[in-house]
């Protein structure tokens, strides 16, 4: 029986995969991880997703110390700790998805083309440039994430957390796809934007939205 550092590490692999079949990252860029107990399960670095396998797992504590593992962790495994520092986030992804880093090269901020901005809390921010794998970018990242669930690294990528790797990775696929409908409106034009009010109705309607409990 995997214990549940093997299975969130079995998780974090599949997680990464999906943002290579995505397309939301190219070769080894790109990270994942997941919280467990006081442990962190983190992608390792320069190593590609398809090749890890179970013995490959990689776990730290929450000041980075390696507690299970060869493999070096990921180099922006000071942002991880970050975030899990100073937010409730059980699980983090970090791409290099193409249209979210073309946006973060032009605004300071995702303007709100549409109602799943709310989702993520808010106008997603673009956290000013730091070099990667610094404490610098980890401070601007969470600094960009106050009252929301993503940011976009400018002239970097995406980070999103969420209380799964599933809800994490559904945030940094539509904070791509919001992206990539902002560039094709501005493109042609100067994008309607909605209003604070809308963003609001919109977000009091999500707390209700989805199935029934029984
Ligand atoms: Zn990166």
């Amino acid at each position: 029986m995997p214990d549940a550092v093997e299975k969130a590490w079995s998780d974090v692999v599949d997680t990464a995969r999906r943002t290579v079949a995505d397309g939301l990252v190219v070769g080894t860029s790109g990270n994942v991880s997941a919280r467990v107990g006081e442990l962190v399960v983190v992608t390792p670095t320069a190593v590609p997703y398809d090749r890890l396998r179970p013995r490959d797992l990689v776990a730290v504590d929450l000041e980075g110390r390696q507690v299970r593992g060869e493999l070096r962790p990921t180099s922006e495994l000071p942002l991880h700790l970050a975030v899990y520092g100073g937010t409730a986030a059980r699980a983090i992804v970090h791409t290099h998805a193409p249209h979210a880093t073309a946006v973060s090269t032009l605004v300071d901020e995702l303007p709100p083309v549409h109602y799943v901005t709310a989702a993520l809390g808010g106008p997603v921010r673009v956290a000013p440039y730091a070099l990667y794998g610094t404490p610098e970018l980890a401070a601007s990242a969470l600094a960009a994430l106050a009252d929301r669930t993503a940011c976009i690294l400018a002239n970097h990528g995406t980070l999103a957390y969420g209380s799964s790797l599933d809800a994490a990775y559904d945030s940094t696929a539509q904070l791509e796809w919001m992206s990539r409908v902002w560039l094709l409106a501005t493109a042609s034009g100067s994008p309607r934007l909605l209003t604070p009010a809308d963003l609001a109705a919109a977000s009091a309607r999500f707390t209700t939205y989805g199935q029934p409990r029984s």
